[in-house]
């Protein structure tokens, strides 16, 4: 797969994406992320890439001049499955909708700042916008870093041991059982006896019994197959 990620802080990246599972994944080759730099698409000598709102009030916005000049060089060097906005307005980033995202090859990803980007932006360039909750955040940077994590992790041979993915919350619609690991006892904390007893399908099945009872007490929208 690959992602380009549009941004005017690329630097912010630099962490999430060189760090544990997405290092691998793009080392693999199985994932190979370009961060551009939307300052490099103006013409303006300050590199200037927002401007006041015609409505006037509070907070600068993202011109379109410069995200149309990148996202116009990108597409005419390859087709994108989806040109995606991040805004907390979108399509509500799940399990699901990070299955759907782990199957596809390009992706294009554009980080919004200050009050947001210039509507015919939204209206005209982009395919799809995802939210990553309800909540503000000061720019698309995390929130397309959370994004690009939960789906890359899931394209298939990033993860060492593919049943590690199959069995987190959310893929069967039910919540990870408890895990445990040494000592078997801390302060007199014990471990539950049956995960010592060696007996695999009596441990199976109990794992399964501890995802739908935490299931029901956590999500108990995933066992009704609604958004929790
Ligand atoms: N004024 C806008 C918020 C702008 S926040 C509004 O009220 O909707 C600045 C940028 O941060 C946005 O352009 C978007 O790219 C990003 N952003 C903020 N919250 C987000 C969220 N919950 N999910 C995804 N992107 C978000």
């Amino acid at each position: 797969m690959r992602i380009d990620i549009i941004t005017i802080f690329p630097e912010m990246f630099q962490g999430p994406f060189s760090e544990s599972i997405i290092k691998r994944a793009q080392q693999k080759g199985l994932a190979h992320i370009h961060l551009h730099q939307l300052r490099d698409y103006t013409t303006d000598k300050h590199r200037k890439t927002d401007d006041y709102a015609f409505s006037g009030g509070a907070g600068m916005v993202m011109m379109i001049e410069p995200i149309a000049r990148c996202v116009d060089k990108l597409t005419a060097e390859r087709k994108y499955d989806e040109i995606i906005y991040m805004s907390p307005d979108g399509d509500l980033l799940d399990q699901k909708v990070a299955n759907q995202y782990s199957l596809k090859g390009n992706l294009m990803i554009l980080c919004g700042h200050y009050k947001g980007i210039d509507e015919r932006v939204r209206e005209r360039l982009i395919t799809k916008e995802i939210s990553i909750g309800s909540y503000v955040l000061s720019g698309g940077e995390l929130a397309a870093a959370v994004f690009v994590d939960s789906v890359v992790r899931l394209i298939p041979g990033v993860l060492g041991d593919e049943t590690s993915a199959l069995s987190d919350s959310f893929q069967n619609n039910l919540v990870s059982p408890p895990v445990y690991t040494r000592p078997r006892a801390f302060r007199g904390w014990k471990v539950p006896d049956i995960l010592l007893s060696g007996n695999e399908k009596l441990i199976e099945e109990w794992k399964y019994e501890q995802s739908l009872k935490r299931t029901a007490e956590r999500k108990p929208g995933l066992l009704r197959n609604e958004d929790d």
